[in-house]
């Protein structure tokens, strides 16, 4: 009997009361590791209502208790990285050592919200009038919810729940039920550093929990990240029932390579994050806009690096490349590799049938390198969210820029260039939200904040940094009179003076 991923409510690990389970797969080997329960709405009432009675004591807490905590929390996570990335290697597939910067990243989180007692602090104008004066303050929302996609089930759900927790909310985590077990072992080991019952729950499940939370009127507001469709849904659906709402979407981003670039350096990068997690990062660069001259030379490197890579478990150091993290995301990607080819781009690696040897069950696609690709394909239309990079040719900037602006997505982007002037105009006139100048996976450090533009972000606050603290928390604004003196009845409208 494969061991079943539980809830986490009230600090315990609990089955809920719903019956339903759903299988979590070792991609590698394509075995079924492990069952995870799968939440019905009264699952969701529970840990709902777990975090509702914990709400007033955490927000009464001490900003000082709030950041013992956090730092006792980031010591734990940081003695159990080896633990924390082996499980997303087990059940998500990425390498290793890909695992590890996954940890590192969202520990980052951690560290930025244990200064949470600075990044609280409020304004105060004194005499804003005779014997008044005006501050502001910052309250935490009460319960609030996060929902979370399968490719990063540590560094994702970190983006949030610190910071939400750190502002003094209480959470309710509904990870990935592809890879839920890493989300459960942080749960654990925040209430091992001292965090009380209810603080930070977790319910398992599918679309139908993370539906119920968006929906509870328990729930204040609702983070989520994952792919466009349901991001465009989460958000109609959670602000119709009166939440805040950020919803971070997909992606396809582009990397403008221009013709003074440096073509070793244009495509170590370019297979870096192309290939990188076999391509399920929402950072990962998809298409290469090839711009002049530059595009023979630069497809004839990148086609080299591609085909040296070695693709094998993620628990073999020796592998650069895991699997995929389903079967049917595997049969996903080949079926748009089968597209591309017959729509008539060129296919200078493809990844079809590389199983590697002694591993035929596991979840495989071996990177995959088109060139010529035009626009309208559907390998250039759609997020594929495998290894697969597309080469489009285009005669100039003018042209690059056009090209990325034209595309619905818009969450990261990057150039390739020597020129100061071109990054420049470059970086002021793409419409996306994260821009690299020479490096191809913009993701913005911990104390900024991270989010795409167009169709890769519903809602107006990214996750994170300045706009983490604003979206979990709401301002009051008060203005305070300790009068010297009467003032007497005044029907006038209050100005100045
Ligand atoms: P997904 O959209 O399938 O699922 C994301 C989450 O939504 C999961 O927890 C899932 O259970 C839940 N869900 C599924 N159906 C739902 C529904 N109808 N209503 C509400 N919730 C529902 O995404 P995924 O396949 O897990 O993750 C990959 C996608 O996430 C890619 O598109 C990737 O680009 C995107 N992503 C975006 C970012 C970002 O920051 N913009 C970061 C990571 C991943």
């Amino acid at each position: 009997m494969a061991e079943l991923v539980k809830h986490w409510i009230d600090n315990a690990h609990t089955s809920g009361v719903t019956t339903r389970t759903g299988e979590v797969f070792q991609p590698a080997t394509g075995a079924v590791a492990r069952q995870v329960v799968l939440a019905g709405s009264a699952d969701v009432d529970l840990a709902v209502a777990s975090a509702a009675k914990a709400a007033r004591e955490w927000a009464d807490s001490s900003l000082q208790t709030r950041t013992k905590v956090l730092f006792a929390f980031r010591q734990l996570v940081d003695a159990h990285r080896t633990e924390l990335a082996e499980l997303i290697t087990a059940e998500h597939g990425k390498v290793i050592s890909d695992a590890h910067g996954e940890v590192q990243r969202g520990l980052e989180v951690v560290e930025f919200a244990c200064g949470i007692g600075q990044l609280l602090k409020g304004e105060h104008s004194e005499q804003v009038s005779r014997d008044v004066d005006a501050y502001s303050v910052r309250h935490p929302l009460g319960v609030v919810a996060g929902i979370t996609p399968f490719n990063f089930p540590v560094m994702v759900p970190m983006w949030m729940f610190p910071i939400a927790i750190a502002c003094g909310n209480t959470f309710v985590l509904k990870p990935s039920d592809r890879d839920p077990s890493a989300s459960i072992r942080l749960a654990e080991l925040f209430a091992e550093a001292g965090l009380a019952p209810g603080v930070l729950n977790v319910v398992n499940g599918d679309g139908e929990a993370a539906g119920a939370l968006l929906d509870h009127p328990g729930v204040a507001a609702a983070s989520f990240v994952g792919s466009t469709p349901v991001a465009r849904q989460v958000y109609a659906r959670g602000t119709a029932a009166g939440k805040r709402v950020q919803a971070l979407g997909g992606a396809k981003n582009h990397m403008v390579v221009l013709p003074d670039a440096d073509v070793d350096v244009a495509a170590d990068a370019a297979v870096s994050a192309g290939y990188g997690s076999a391509g399920e990062r929402c950072m990962a660069i998809s298409v290469v806009v090839a711009v002049g001259q530059i595009a023979d030379a630069l497809v004839t490197a990148i086609a080299e690096r591609t085909r040296a890579l070695r693709t094998g478990p993620g628990t073999d150091p020796e592998s650069e490349m895991g699997p995929l993290v389903t079967a049917s995301a595997r049969d996903r990607v080949t079926s748009y590799i089968a597209a591309g080819v017959e729509q008539g781009a060129t296919a200078v690696v493809d990844g079809r049938g590389r199983a590697p040897s002694g591993h035929e069950t596991g979840f495989w696609v071996g990177p995959t390198l088109f060139d010529h690709v035009r626009p309208e394909m559907s390998v250039y239309t759609d997020e594929i969210f495998g290894p697969v990079l597309c080469v489009v040719r285009v005669p100039t900037f003018d042209e690059a820029v056009e090209l990325v602006n034209a595309n619905p997505y818009g969450n990261g982007v990057a150039i390739f260039t020597g020129d100061g002037l071109a990054a420049r105009r470059f970086q002021r006139e793409v419409t996306v939200g994260m821009v690299g100048i020479n490096v191809p996976i913009p993701v913005p450090m911990a104390y900024y904040s991270f989010g795409g533009w167009k169709d890769s972000l519903f809602g107006d606050t990214h996750v994170h940094g300045g706009h983490g603290v604003h979206f979990y928390t709401r301002t009051k604004t008060v203005t305070a009179r300790w009068p010297r003196q009467r003032h007497g009845v005044d029907l006038g409208f209050p100005t100045h003076g």
